[in-house]
């Protein structure tokens, strides 16, 4: 077995424990490989050992390494801030574009979707902790940018995805997953045309057991796959 492979073996049986443990189909967590700064050949090795959805933050970046990983079969997801003026790349490149945080990148993004006679798959990016310098909607502004996307129609929202503000300790960042599940759930009460809660995108390498334990659907996974970032 190679190291990546031992690697993701070795998440796998997390992801497997905490599901049992919490009663939850595992089935129901998807993983997400984050290669940022990755190179091509580092998500081959990944892909091989049996990741099919990855993840990137940068256009630019992205551009090039699905290119030139275009005989794979890959699901790429768009995980990092979307300039409005980049959101024609994430139409044509992503299945999933986790960070949309207001109305004007949601409506280039049908826009731009309906060029390419396609219905775009995305997330609201909700700002939970209300930190300045990261991106995300506030909590109280989801709910009417989701009435308001309710009505575009060349693109679906399949639920929220949040990055909470870092701490070493899982559990201080549990009251953040927790909100996010609640803001889901109100937002489904609503009951919004094409308008979807299904997905609850949060934790990454340091959290991601105590984000299953509060209802995570995707986990975003770095570090604890490809090794640090220098
Ligand atoms: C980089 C990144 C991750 C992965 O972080 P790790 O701690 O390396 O697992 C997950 N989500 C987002 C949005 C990121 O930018």
């Amino acid at each position: 077995m190679s190291d990546t492979e031992a690697r993701l073996q070795a998440i796998h049986d997390r992801i497997r424990a905490t599901a049992q443990a919490n009663n939850r189909s595992e089935d129901r967590i998807q993983l997400l490989a984050v290669s940022k700064t990755k190179p091509a050949d580092a998500v081959r090795e990944v892909f091989a050992a049996g990741c099919r959805i990855f993840g990137e933050n940068y256009i630019q970046e992205a551009r090039q390494k699905i290119e030139n990983l275009s005989d794979l079969n890959i699901s790429w997801h768009f995980i990092g801030h979307l300039q409005s003026n980049k959101a024609k790349y994430a139409v044509r490149l992503f299945d999933l574009i986790h960070s949309v945080d207001s109305l004007k990148l949601a409506r280039e993004i049908d826009k731009q979707a309906a060029k390419n006679d396609k219905i775009q798959d995305i997330l609201i990016q909700v700002n939970i902790g209300a930190e300045v310098s990261k991106s995300g909607i506030a909590e109280e502004e989801a709910i009417t940018l989701v009435k308001s996307l309710s009505s575009l129609e060349n693109i679906r929202v399949k639920g929220l995805m949040t990055i909470p503000p870092y701490y070493n300790d899982p559990d201080a960042v549990r009251p953040f997953f927790q909100a996010l599940r609640r803001l889901a759930v109100r937002l489904e009460s609503l009951a919004l045309p094409r308008i979807s809660m299904a997905e609850l995108s949060m934790g990454m390498t340091g959290d991601f057991e105590a984000a299953i334990e509060e209802g995570a659907t995707m986990i975003r996974i770095g570090t604890a796959i490809f090794g640090s970032r220098t």
